[in-house]
């Protein structure tokens, strides 16, 4: 018998970039029945690079967010330093805005807008079931200690999530997953604007970074398939990175804290992202760029979806799977071509056509093309 036992139409778990703007515009549709929660307390931290790219930026254009990085100092990104597999480099401008900034800031500034806008937030509460009613649908979820029952379940845990992917998603592809390990430095020389990106042969298809957070602060990290470590622990597969591209520069710079790893979710499709009285939002629904391992943007596109389909279900009466289906073709329309291409982007990388690629892409036709793909 569970302590506490509360209700409510819409349970939205997770309060990253992807729950803070499902439970932002439920609030600006005028939809209040439902409680988002967190296990963790904001600000938290999040192991990420914390880079905004053009379609991120888009969003929050679009949606009239961008309002809220103003003043907050995010580190403008505008030329690449792009390190070959081969270890030729170049430096281009990238032509495109983007922007890094903490995730311990950016999250936070997410979900306070969803908090002024009329959310109920419960933080420090660590979901560790989503229970079925009795015809296998999504009825709520629990920390252990408390429940909490619901009509519809969206579920915004990211990455971490093996225990629910496991257990109730409805996603049942198999997952390569990547593994990521990330650190901070202070006193990091690093030229204004610019980012860098070393595409190491040990991390290939993927890639190692430098990213400007500003005041001298600069975030380093690696992602790769976790299937390419060969037994190798991630620790020392950072270490060994950070000796062979930046042991020099690191002699002058200080950790400004401990170094995290953290596995990332990423498809080279858009899977099933509903199943009964549920949705998956963001990475908990693998909406990450199999590539480049850019994830906010769709993590927040997805919330908007999510938002806007459960909404729909109400106000047209029928919460039924057909109802949540509106949310797969949202996202599949918004998606799937972009996450096929990158898939097929990494492929080529994988065979070893990184420099045919990269020419092109550093050449103003690439520019443009990359500029208008985005
Ligand atoms: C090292 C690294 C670098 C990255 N760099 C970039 C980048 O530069 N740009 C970019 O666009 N993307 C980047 N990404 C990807 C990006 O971080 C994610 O795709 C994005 O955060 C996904 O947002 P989300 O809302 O789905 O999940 P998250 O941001 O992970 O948020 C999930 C939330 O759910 C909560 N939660 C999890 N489990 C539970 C539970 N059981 N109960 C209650 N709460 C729970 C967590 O506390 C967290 O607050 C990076 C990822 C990593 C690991």
């Amino acid at each position: 018998m569970k302590k506490r036992t509360r209700k409510t139409k819409v349970l939205i778990i997770g309060a990253g970039p992807s729950g803070s703007i499902a439970a932002l515009r439920l609030c600006e549709l005028g939809f209040r029945d439902f409680i988002l929660v967190d296990g963790k307390k904001f600000p938290r931290h999040k192991p990420c690079a914390g880079g905004l790219s053009p379609m991120a930026l888009g969003f929050l254009d679009r949606t009239g967010l961008s309002r809220v990085l103003k003043g907050r100092g995010p580190a403008e990104m505008n030329s690449v330093r792009l390190v070959r597999p081969d270890g030729r480099e170049d430096v281009f401008s990238t032509g495109l805005k983007g922007y890094v900034l903490n995730r311990k800031i950016f999250d936070k500034l997410l979900l306070d807008e969803a908090v002024k806008a009329g959310a109920e937030f419960i933080p420090g509460f660590h979901i560790s079931d989503i229970f079925l009613d009795g015809s296998g649908n999504a009825a709520g979820a629990t920390d252990g200690i408390s429940a909490i029952e619901s009509e519809v379940t969206v579920i915004c845990t990211g990455g971490h999530n093996r225990l629910l992917r496991e257990g109730v998603f409805p996603d049942r592809r198999p997952l390569r997953r990547i593994v990521s390990r990330i650190g901070w430095w202070k006193g990091f020389d690093l030229p204004d604007g610019r980012l860098e990106m070393v595409f190491d042969r040990d991390l290939s298809p993927h890639y190692g970074w430098v990213f400007p957070e500003g005041n001298g602060t600069v975030n380093i990290g690696i992602c790769l398939y976790e299937d390419r470590l060969r037994g190798k622990s991630l620790t020392s597969a950072f270490e060994s990175f950070l000796e062979r591209h930046y042991s020099e520069k690191l002699k002058n710079a200080e950790p400004t804290g401990p170094a995290y790893s953290y596995p990332i979710n990423t498809s080279g499709s858009v899977g099933t992202l509903y199943g009964s009285g549920m949705l998956l939002c963001g990475e908990a629904g693998r909406l990450c760029d199999p590539a480049t391992c850019e994830g906010i943007s769709m993590a927040m596109e997805s919330g908007r979806f999510a938002a806007e389909a459960v909404y729909g279900a109400y106000s047209s009466g029928t919460l039924d799977r057909a109802a949540l289906a509106e949310y797969q073709r949202l996202c599949a329309g918004a998606f799937d071509k972009r996450l096929r291409a990158s898939s097929f982007f990494s492929a080529l990388l994988n065979m070893g056509l990184f420099n045919p690629i990269i020419d092109f892409s550093s050449s103003r036709l690439g520019k443009k093309l990359l500029a208008g793909l985005l």
